[in-house]
Parts: structure tokens; C-alpha cells; sequence
């Protein structure tokens, strides 16, 4: 399915939005012009629905989760940036493992079995994409994904 990258993911946002319980705040800064990507829409769902719950299980109350994306030749660049708990450095590179949780106390009180990541990275790379994650403890955590661009508003075909 070919879509409007943006309002997809406007569209995914907004529910979060709509029925987060948290005392978090969400910010978008997105660019004006439409890209269109081909994409597994159900796939992609899946892989964005799994970031922004893990952005909102690990923010504290009062927190900040940051929207973006941007365009690089014939690629886009999302990210989702939280200023939660982050992760220890020497355990960033396995949050991508199956059924792997930094903190295996605090995981268990938080739900959820370690697949999310594990997912969105097959999912992602599915889709010709690479996604990865920069965290500092204490700090906060952004997750990055990229996806193939295929035309964008003007017709051009990237
Ligand atoms: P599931 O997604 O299956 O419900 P999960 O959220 O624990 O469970 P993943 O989404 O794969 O599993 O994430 C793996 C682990 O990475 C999490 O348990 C958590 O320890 C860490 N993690 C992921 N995202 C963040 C984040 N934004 N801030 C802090 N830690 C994170
Ligand atoms: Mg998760």
C-alpha cells in the first residue's frame, strides 16, 4: 500500500494521544511537504504502536515524547525521542534480542514480553529499512527507523 507517511503517522500519534493516561506530552515537528512511502500499513501499525508504548511506559509523569521524521535524498528518517529512564549504555545494543528487558524487576511490573523491539526490527528491515536506538540513562531514549521514500508531492519519483 502506498501512504502519506505524515498522516499515517499522524493518524497513530493522535490515538495515542487521545487515549494516553499518563501525564505526558507529545510534540510533532514534522515537514510540510508529503512523502509516500510502500508500506505493510498493519506491519507498520504494529512496529510505531510498540515505540510509542514503550516511549510512554518508561517516561516518567510530566514527560516529553518527540515526534519527527526527516528526508534525506530517497530516505526518511523517523524518530521518536523520550526523556524517560534511558537505557545503560551496556545494554542497549540487546534490546533488539527476543524476550530480552533492561531491568528484569522493573520489566515484570511493567508488562509486556521483550518482543516489541525484536518485531519492529524484522518488520523494519522487512521493509528494506534499518532501526536502531540511542539512549543515556537518566536521560531519555530516541529510537530511529528508516524507510525507502517512493514519490513524493510533486510526482517526482525518488
Ligand atoms: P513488549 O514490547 O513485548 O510488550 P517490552 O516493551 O518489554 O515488551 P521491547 O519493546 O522489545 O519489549 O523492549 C525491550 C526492552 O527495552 C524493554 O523491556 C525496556 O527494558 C527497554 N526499552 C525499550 N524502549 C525503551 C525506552 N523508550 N526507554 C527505556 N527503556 C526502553
Ligand atoms: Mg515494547
Amino acid at each position: 500500500e502506498i501512504v502519506d507517511f505524515k498522516q499515517f503517522f499522524n493518524r497513530i500519534i493522535d490515538r495515542f494521544e487521545l487515549s494516553k493516561s499518563q501525564n505526558v506530552s507529545f510534540h510533532r515537528v514534522l515537514p510540510e511537504k508529503q512523502y509516500f512511502v510502500e508500506i505493510d500499513t498493519d506491519k507498520l501499525t504494529q512496529v510505531i504502536d510498540n515505540i510509542i508504548s514503550n516511549a510512554l511506559k518508561y517516561s516518567p509523569d510530566g514527560g516529553n515524547i518527540r515526534f519527527g521524521f526527516t528526508v534525506k535524498d530517497t530516505h526518511m528518517k523517523v524518530m521518536v525521542s523520550d526523556d524517560g529512564m534511558g537505557i545503560p549504555s551496556a545494554n542497549v545494543e540487546r534490546i533488539f534480542d527476543r524476550f530480552y528487558r533492561v531491568d528484569r524487576a522493573r520489566a515484570r511490573s511493567m508488562g509486556g514480553t521483550g518482543l516489541g523491539l525484536a518485531i519492529a526490527r524484522e518488520m523494519i528491515e522487512a521493509h528494506g529499512g534499518s532501526i536502531w536506538v540511542e539512549s543515556e540513562e537518566g536521560q531519555g531514549t530516541t529510537v530511529f527507523f528508516t524507510l525507502e521514500i517512493e514519490i513524493n508531492e510533486e510526482g517526482e519519483w525518488e
